[in-house]
């Protein structure tokens, strides 16, 4: 398991997830990723190895990106399928709306897959996470309100997880929540 950051304010958000994430590279991982929200949509980067891999990877969208105020981040240690970029997280729902990361394992995510499958939901990575963002898209589809999806989503997750979650049609907000797992939030001024 290793860890995720996140960041919602008014500052250029890119190098703000980076040497967060870059603090957090003593606990030892696999791969990393980052997804900003941008006027047009989110943008997801990820690579794998170390985080000099993802600053390369980002380096060519470095303009289209600086603007962005509000983010999610993630480093892997991964549990639930290889070591690839497909795994790697940030993951998303169908729609690619509805973006996460996760620190942590779910432990009924067999059930839960089976239940999405049938309604539909494709799934592109290996990972336990990736269940977890069709079964928040799935709630939000209902409920239209991201903290409620998330919300209601948790009472169906068993497992240890703290997660850090945006939506692209609700542009200032970062949803997190934890069980069994450490989360830390920072309030800073402006
Ligand atoms: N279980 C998740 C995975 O394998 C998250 C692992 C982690 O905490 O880094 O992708």
């Amino acid at each position: 398991m290793c860890g995720i950051i996140g960041y919602v304010g008014r500052k250029p958000v890119v190098d703000i997830l980076l040497d967060g994430l870059e603090q957090l590279e003593y606990r030892g991982y696999d791969s990393s990723g980052i997804a900003v929200q941008c006027a047009d949509g989110i943008k997801i980067y990820k690579a794998e190895g170390k985080l000099c891999n993802l600053r390369e990877e980002l380096s060519p969208h470095a303009y289209e990106i600086a603007k962005s105020t509000m983010g999610i981040g993630h480093i892997r240690w991964a549990t639930h399928g290889k070591p690839t970029v497909i795994n790697a997280h940030p993951h998303t729902c169908n729609c690619g709306k509805l973006v996460i990361v996760h620190n942590g394992i779910i432990e009924n995510y067999k059930e839960l897959k089976v239940e999405l499958e049938a309604k539909g939901c494709v799934f592109r990575s290996q990972t336990d996470t990736e269940i977890v963002a069709h079964l928040m898209a799935q709630i939000y589809g209902e409920v239209k309100d991201l903290t409620k999806a998330v919300q209601l989503a948790a009472k169906r997750i068993e497992g240890a997880y703290a997660f850090g979650v945006m939506h692209k049609d609700e542009k200032d907000k970062l949803v997190v929540t934890k069980r069994n797992a450490p989360l830390v939030i920072g309030v800073g001024e402006n």
